[in-house]
């Protein structure tokens, strides 16, 4: 997992369990920090794998504050039963090329043992894409992170949120730009003369903003 969608699984576990609630920021970003290192080789999500309903099932069954490796064990015991499970299929590459050959078995083994394939569990003839209930499910989890870790993740970093939706729409972003009036920096919010960030940014910056929107919509044209 990323910082960001550790960061949605910690906001998901938070409003689980409200004993993993932290008021204070620096114990928060200790514990971010803790569990980014912890969780790297963890996916989100992969083939019958999903980090949040892990976290959910834990939550649900115990008594105790969840840990990073709470979440990490069950990973990499998956990742094994995955594996074991696992006969290599057939080559869609000419069988006389040894090095392709080699290279497509091996890749299928390494997409198995990261989750970004299924096992596969039978030696297939043919190679005619996955079956329909398979393909329903990929679409199904596409999402990285499940739609209420998304959600939960943008009510804590609504700036964040504000900025990607701005970016779907393709809009002036204000802040992609500094502020001439408050002297904001960019990415940063905008500041009242007592220094309390505002939730809107100053006029003038949304109008550099739509200035550089326009200049690299002309450029792109
Ligand atoms: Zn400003």
């Amino acid at each position: 997992m990323n910082p960001r969608e550790v960061a949605a699984l910690l906001a998901y576990v938070v409003r689980l369990d409200p004993r993993m609630n932290v008021e204070d920021q620096a114990a928060a970003e200790e514990r971010l920090a803790q569990w980014c290192d912890l969780l790297s080789d963890v996916p989100a999500q992969a083939h019958g794998w999903d980090a949040a309903q892990t976290a959910r099932d834990y939550i649900a069954r115990n008594p105790y504050r969840i840990q990073p490796s709470d979440i990490s064990r069950p990973w990499h015991a998956h990742k094994a039963a995955a594996l074991a499970r696992h006969t290599d299929p057939t080559p869609a590459v000419d069988p006389d090329n040894v090095a392709a050959w080699r290279a497509e078995l091996i890749g299928t083994r390494q997409a198995v043992a990261t989750g970004a394939a299924l096992p596969s569990t039978h030696r297939e003839l043919t190679s005619g894409g996955p079956a329909p209930e398979v393909r329903d499910r990929l679409a199904a989890i596409g999402r990285r992170i499940p739609p209420e870790a998304a959600a939960a993740l943008a009510q804590y970093r609504p700036r964040r949120a504000e900025r990607e939706r701005l970016a779907a729409e393709d809009r002036p972003d204000p802040y992609a730009v500094p502020c001439r009036y408050c002297r904001a920096r960019i990415d940063k919010p905008c500041r009242n003369h007592r220094g309390v960030p505002r939730t809107a940014p100053h006029p003038s910056r949304l109008d550099d903003a739509t200035a550089r929107h326009h200049a690299q919509q002309e450029q792109s044209a």
